[in-house]
């Protein structure tokens, strides 16, 4: 840190929302501006130093109302992402977060339920994403990674384009993440196994700093050590209180737990999906 820089506290408890608000205190302070995706894709020039803010809303879409009331009161715009499963698209909930100044876009998973078929999943796409416009107005949209699943939501885009559906373009394929340094949350850690990753999610991506916890990334951050982060942060993996975190914690064990087994028996039958480099179940919760 250089001596100039304001004295920036850690998190006690990490991915607690008080956690988090350290995280975004520590980005202000040390003069980074948050951008939503959409500003990042329609901003020029963009601003020195910055975060992409993302969030991919698997389910408990009230805590995404949360963070959005979190970022808000410290004056800070993000981008959500809403899946349209019965328990996470939650109209209400999708327009508070938008009133709050934030961007809301779809979080699509078409491919996995058309199976495969592009043309089938253009088709629930384009009728899911009418869904969101009656809401928001929605420029931008998130791919969902279901490891259940052998199918990329993103080949949907070799069967139609974003201007066919009025967008500007997608978190993963719209990014060059050899240019902004990518962050996620999954599995409550920050850090990758591999410092290059060439395979999922992000395509080729260089990364010359690793972080563990919320508080490692507070730091990196206070030292400015870069200048372009893309954060993505999933609003069901942080919790306004510890039980509420541990019970969180619990669950998701299991459903790892689940996922191991299901990627263990496909890989023993030969049909693990290789070429789109799912990595087994320890990438099991990208969602
Ligand atoms: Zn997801």
């Amino acid at each position: 840190m250089s001596p100039t820089a304001p004295a920036i506290a850690r998190p006690r408890a990490d991915f607690t929302y008080d956690a988090y608000e350290s995280l975004l205190d520590a980005a202000l302070a040390s003069g980074y501006a948050f951008l939503t995706v959409r500003e990042f894709l329609t901003r020029e020039p963009l601003p020195d130093r910055f975060v992409v803010m993302r969030h991919d809303v698997d389910r408990k879409p009230g805590n995404a109302l949360d963070m959005a009331r979190i970022e808000a009161d410290a004056g800070v715009a993000s981008s959500y992402y809403f899946r349209t499963i019965e328990e996470t698209f939650e109209p209400t909930i999708i327009e508070a977060v938008e009133a709050l100044g934030h961007e809301v876009g779809y979080h699509y998973e078409d491919m996995d339920r058309a199976e495969g078929d592009p043309t089938l999943a253009v088709r629930h796409f384009t009728r899911n994403l009418a869904r969101f416009r009656e809401h928001a107005t929605v420029d931008t949209v998130s791919m969902h990674g279901n490891p259940l699943t052998p199918y990329d939501n993103r080949d949907m885009w070799e069967a139609t384009t974003f201007e066919e559906h009025g967008l500007l373009g997608e978190v993963y394929l719209s990014f060059d993440f050899t240019d902004v340094t990518y962050f996620s949350d999954t599995n409550r850690t920050w850090y990758d196994e591999k410092t290059i990753v060439n395979d999922w999610p992000v395509g080729k991506s260089a990364k010359s700093e690793q972080v563990d916890s919320t508080g490692d990334l507070v730091d990196l951050i206070a030292d400015r050590r870069l200048d372009r982060f893309y954060l993505l942060a999933h609003p069901d993996r942080w919790a306004g209180s510890y039980p509420e975190l541990a019970t969180q914690w619990l669950r998701d064990a299991g459903i790892n737990g689940a996922k191991w087994v299901l990627w263990t028996v496909r890989r023993l039958r030969g049909t693990a999906d290789q070429t789109s480099g799912h990595a087994g179940p320890d990438r099991g919760n990208r969602g």
